[in-house]
C-alpha cells in the first residue's frame, strides 16, 4: 500500500468513526452548542502551523475540538428554524460525492453524476407533478433555486418584451414589475436584488400569511395601468408554499389565474412546502401549483439530505439554460438535447449535490416519501394539539402543516419561555417575530422525530413556562 492509499483509510477511518459518535450521541445530548464561535477560534485558528500534520490526526483533530460546538441539527429533538436531519442513504451517499470528487457540471466528463441527477430530477417532477417537459438544477438552497427560477422568468420576460438583455443588459430596459405576499421569505427580496428588480411590490395577506387573490388582482391593474403602454407589461409574480410561521399555502388556483390574466411569469417559493404535493391528504393545499412557471425547494429541509442542497425547476427549459448557460468553446456540450447541469444553475463547477437526492428517494421510494412527509405533519398536529391543552400556551396558527407558533400571553413571558427552552438543551425551538408579535416557533421537519420527542418537547415547554411563571 503506497503512503497516499494509507492516508486515505486512516482519514476515511478516522471520519467514519467519529461521524458514527456524533450520529449515536444524537438521542440523549444536549441539543445546543456549548461554546461560542470566539472562544472556538483559538482552537482552529492561531498562527499557520509551519510543519503539517497527518491526515488521520487532523481529522481526530477536528472533530474533538469541534464536538462542544456543534448543534444537535440532526436530532429528532431540533425544531429550530426549518431544518431537516439526514437520511442514512443520502448521508452515506454524500460521502461518495466527495469521494468520487466529479466536478458536476458536464454530461460527458462526468455522465454517472449527470445521469445520477437527471434521474433524480425525472423522479422528482413525478412525486411532486410538475410538469414533465421542466429543466431541474440542484443550487445550494432555495435562496438559490428561486433565484434560478427567477432569472429565468427574467430572461423570458425580456426577451417577450423585444428586449435584448444578454446584449444590452438591464440599463434602459422595460421595468419588469415584481408582486410578492407580504409574508414572503425575504430571501425572495434578495433574489430580486441580485437581479436587478429592485424592491417588489407587496400584496396583503391574510391571517395565516397567504396571499389575497383579489389584493393581487388590484395591486397588478393599478401597476399596469402606469406602466408605459408595453402589452404585454413584463410582470413577475412569486408565490409561497409553506410559509415560515404558519406553515400555509397561497390559494395558488385563484392567484395564479390572477397572474396569468395579467401576462405574468409566476415563481413558487417551496422550499419546505412544496413537498406536500406529494401527500395526497395534502393536496388542498397545493392545487393549481403545477401551473406555476418555476418553482424552487429545499432537499435539505423536507426531504432530508445533508447541507447543501436546494432544486431549481422551470418549465422553460430555452429561458432557464440562456439565463445560466455558459457558451464558451472549451466547454464542450452534450449533443442528445438533455442539457448540460451547469445550463441549470448558477454555478459552473460544483458537487454533485443531486446525488444524495438520488439516494433519499431511492431509499425512501413513493410510499416512503409520503409516509416521512404525511408524519412530519402529523407530529406538528400533535404537537399543537398537546401544546394547546396547557393552561397559558397560545396556538397562533392554523397547523395543516409542518409548522407551530406559539405564544404564552405578552411578549416578554414568550421571550423569557423561549430562553429557558433553549438553556435547558433537551429540545430547540426558535423565538420569531410573527404580526407583531413574538412567538416560538416550532418546526417539525426530522424524519427521526417520534412520539417520545414529541412528548419530550410538551415537557420542556411545560417546564420553562412554569419555571417563568416562578
Ligand atoms: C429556508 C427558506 C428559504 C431559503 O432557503 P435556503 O435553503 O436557506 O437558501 C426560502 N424560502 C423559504 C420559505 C424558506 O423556508
Amino acid at each position: 500500500m503506497s503512503a497516499g492509499e494509507e492516508d486515505y483509510r486512516d482519514a476515511l477511518a478516522a471520519a467514519a468513526g467519529h461521524a458514527r459518535q456524533w450520529l449515536d450521541s444524537q438521542a440523549t445530548r444536549h441539543i445546543g452548542p456549548r461554546v461560542t464561535a470566539g472562544k472556538l477560534v483559538a482552537d482552529f485558528g492561531g498562527p499557520l502551523p509551519k510543519e503539517g500534520m497527518p491526515a488521520a490526526e487532523v481529522v481526530d483533530y477536528l472533530a474533538a475540538k469541534a464536538e462542544p460546538g456543534l448543534m444537535a441539527m440532526p436530532s429528532g429533538r431540533f425544531f429550530g428554524w426549518v431544518i431537516g436531519g439526514t437520511l442514512p442513504a443520502a448521508l452515506a451517499a454524500d460521502w461518495l460525492v466527495s469521494a468520487w470528487d466529479q466536478n458536476a457540471g458536464l454530461r460527458f466528463a462526468t455522465p454517472a453524476t449527470a445521469a445520477i441527477e437527471d434521474a433524480a430530477g425525472a423522479w422528482l417532477l413525478e412525486l411532486l407533478g410538475l410538469p414533465e417537459e421542466s429543466d431541474v438544477g440542484f443550487a445550494t438552497g432555495a435562496t438559490m433555486a428561486n433565484f434560478t427560477g427567477m432569472a429565468a422568468a427574467r430572461w423570458r420576460l425580456m426577451a417577450d418584451a423585444g428586449w435584448d438583455l444578454d446584449g444590452d443588459g438591464l440599463s434602459g430596459a422595460p421595468r419588469i414589475h415584481c408582486f410578492v405576499g407580504q409574508e414572503r421569505h425575504d430571501t425572495i427580496d434578495l433574489g430580486l436584488r441580485y437581479l436587478g428588480l429592485g424592491r417588489p411590490t407587496v400584496v396583503p395577506a391574510d391571517r395565516q400569511g397567504r396571499i389575497i387573490p383579489a389584493e393581487l388582482d388590484c395591486a397588478l391593474d393599478l401597476a399596469l395601468s402606469s406602466a408605459n403602454g408595453l402589452r404585454p407589461a413584463p410582470v413577475l409574480v412569486c408565490l409561497q408554499a409553506g410559509n415560515l410561521h404558519s406553515g400555509a399555502f397561497d390559494p395558488f388556483t385563484e392567484a395564479i389565474a390572477v397572474a396569468k390574466a395579467h401576462g405574468a411569469w409566476v415563481h413558487v417559493d417551496g422550499a419546505f412546502g412544496l413537498w406536500a404535493a406529494a401527500v395526497p391528504e395534502l393536496s388542498a393545499l397545493t392545487a393549481g401549483l403545477r401551473q406555476a412557471d418555476s418553482w424552487g425547494t429545499d432537499a435539505h429541509k423536507t426531504l432530508n439530505v445533508p447541507y447543501d442542497c436546494g432544486i431549481a425547476v422551470v418549465r422553460d427549459a430555452q429561458a432557464l439554460r440562456s439565463a445560466m448557460g455558459v457558451h464558451t468553446s472549451y466547454l464542450i456540450q452534450a449533443a442528445d438535447g438533455a442539457g448540460d447541469p451547469f445550463e441549470k444553475v448558477p454555478e459552473l463547477s460544483r458537487r454533485a449535490r443531486g446525488v444524495p437526492v438520488w439516494a433519499a428517494l431511492k431509499s425512501l421510494g413513493r410510499d416512503g416519501v409520503t409516509g416521512q412527509i404525511r408524519e412530519l405533519v402529523q407530529r406538528a398536529s400533535q404537537l399543537a394539539e398537546q401544546l394547546s391543552a396547557l393552561d397559558g400556551v397560545e396556538v397562533l396558527n392554523d397547523v395543516d402543516y409542518t409548522q407551530v407558533s406559539l405564544a404564552f400571553g405578552d411578549d416578554a413571558v414568550t421571550r423569557a419561555v423561549t430562553e429557558k427552552i433553549i438553556g435547558d438543551g433537551r429540545v430547540w425551538m426558535s423565538g420569531s417575530r410573527w404580526q407583531d408579535r413574538d412567538i416560538l416557533r416550532i418546526s417539525v421537519s426530522n424524519w427521526s422525530t417520534d412520539d417520545a420527542d414529541v412528548r419530550v418537547a410538551v415537557d420542556t415547554v411545560r417546564d420553562a413556562l412554569a419555571a417563568v411563571r416562578g
